[in-house]
């Protein structure tokens, strides 16, 4: 048996490992690199992935998040035909995030066309999408159910169960038993770990099996998160401030996992009457419809959250929500002038309809901006949380008066206390610990955390195409 390391490997995206089990080729995530320019050339050379994709049998995906699963339309392109198993809400997940990554893409090669064209260059040099919204349509009909916790055999000799990983909607982390020659492997897969103790999702399950190899992801692997209480003191201070100015609130935020997670915060605040009743509006057609995912599958959120549920249903005016839908809807809220909390996408306000909320109410002082997620080096987000007074949107300088509150309480990763305490949860020691999915600092901080907190011994930090026998 042999597994090999195509990306997330020394960074944090682009996740994909390829396992060869005697006969029976699989792949675990298929994701996209992200991050600027040097991903987009990353993606191009995984163009053909350096395998013959018509050799793999099966796909095995931890979750939706595009950096795990957005180059799997690709693999449909060049030829894979499948199955490709996940949990039911990361199937639904995808059935929104695999069609938005191809629309992004045909937009950016449309854009970069027209671009030429003004210039009188040729079409040399304009990057083609990695796939189109209708390929990525066809590949969603690959996709399998694994539910949590169930035993599939993807093929013979290959037992898989998928385990809920806490991280975002349908996230797993895997069990995988391959048969192969010799004696059988056992091979646990994180994906990426949530923290524990934190709205909306159930905690991430413990580690039961012990295993021949353990990968485990590091996003956060050399720090610690902010407590929540501080996040919600700030967003407390934020309303208040901006009430008492008579401005609006805007809260840029990733449509899935975060959204929901504000609005819990948010709803539990009022409940508790530390806020008086709100109204929210969520402006972003994806973080609609993953609110809708989220709510449809009550199993998988957690008592505190099922309890608000309840509690919301019965007091309906505590917490109004308003689900903006249409174009004209969103515009008709840049008129409003105070009393607005908008919660809108993109998280990193690089897209979407968040950067006409901004271009209204960046200039005005009585208004606030709420930054709750990581902010992109480059990004207009990261430009605000670092204190610019000018910015530019849609090629206009509009100056920054409103009041930027940034908080750190909320991540949909485990920090390195997290994770330590999940992979604690195993028996005995793995044989092998390949520590992935972290830039090359937070990686090799973590290992070396392993090694001296739960003295495992072979903790290995994989590099790009590295291939490991077992
Ligand atoms: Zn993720």
């Amino acid at each position: 048996m042999r597994v090999r390391f195509f990306g997330a490997a020394g960074e944090v995206t682009g996740s994909c490992t390829l396992v060869e089990a005697g006969d029976v080729r699989f792949l675990v995530d298929c994701g996209m690199f992200q991050g600027g320019r040097e991903a987009r050339a990353k993606n191009l050379r995984a163009l053909d992935f350096g395998f013959d994709v018509r050799d793999i049998d099966f796909v095995l995906l931890t979750h939706a998040h595009i950096d795990h699963s957005g180059l799997l339309p690709r693999l449909a392109v060049l030829g894979f035909r499948g199955p490709i198993y996940a949990t039911p809400a990361t199937i639904d997940l995808l059935a929104v995030l695999l069609p938005d990554s191809a629309h992004i893409q045909e937009k950016e090669s449309e854009w970069q066309l027209r671009h030429q064209h003004r210039r009188g260059g040729s079409e040399r040099g304009v990057v083609a999408p990695l796939y189109t919204v209708a390929q990525a349509q066809t590949t969603l009909g690959l996709l399998q159910p694994a539910p949590y916790g169930r035993t599939i055999e993807p093929a013979p000799g290959i037992a898989v169960r998928f385990h809920d990983a806490g991280h975002i909607l349908g996230s797993a982390w895997l069990e995988v038993t391959a048969a192969g020659e010799g004696r059988p492997r056992r091979l646990v897969f994180s994906g990426d770990i949530g923290m524990r103790d934190r709205p909306v999702l159930n905690d991430p399950e413990t580690i039961i099996p012990s295993a021949d190899l353990l990968l485990i992801e590091s996003t956060y692997g050399d720090r610690l998160h902010r407590p929540l209480a501080e996040t919600e003191e700030e967003i407390i201070a934020a309303i208040g401030r901006t009430r008492a100015c008579h401005g609006n609130l805007v809260i840029p935020s990733f449509a899935v996992g975060r959204t929901q997670e504000i609005i819990y915060i948010l709803a539990d605040l009022v409940r508790q009457g530390r806020l008086e009743p709100l109204k929210v509006f969520v402006d972003s057609p994806m973080a609609n419809e993953a609110t809708r995912i989220t709510l449809a599958h009550p199993a998988l959120l957690d008592s505190e959250t099922r309890d608000l549920l309840e509690w919301l249903k019965a007091h309906p005016n505590k917490l109004k929500l308003e689900f903006v839908a249409d174009v004209e809807a969103s515009r008709a809220l840049n008129d409003v002038r105070s009393g607005a909390i908008i919660i809108s996408a993109s998280g990193m306000c690089e897209a979407g309809r968040i950067k006409y909320h901004l271009r209204e109410n960046l200039p005005r002082s009585e208004c606030s901006v709420l930054i709750a997620g990581f902010q992109a080096a480059g990004t207009l987000g990261r430009r605000l949380v670092d204190g610019a007074r000018l910015v530019h949107i849609f090629g206009e300088p509009v100056p920054v008066r409103a009041r930027i509150y940034t908080v750190g309480g909320l991540s949909a990763h485990a920090d390195q206390a997290g994770l330590l305490d999940w992979i604690g949860g195993v028996h005995t020691p793995p044989r092998h610990t390949c520590v992935i999915h972290g830039e090359a600092g937070a990686s090799a901080t973590f290992a070396q955390a392993i090694r001296d907190r739960l003295g495992w011994k072979d903790v290995m930090l994989p590099k790009p195409g590295d291939s490991l026998p077992l």
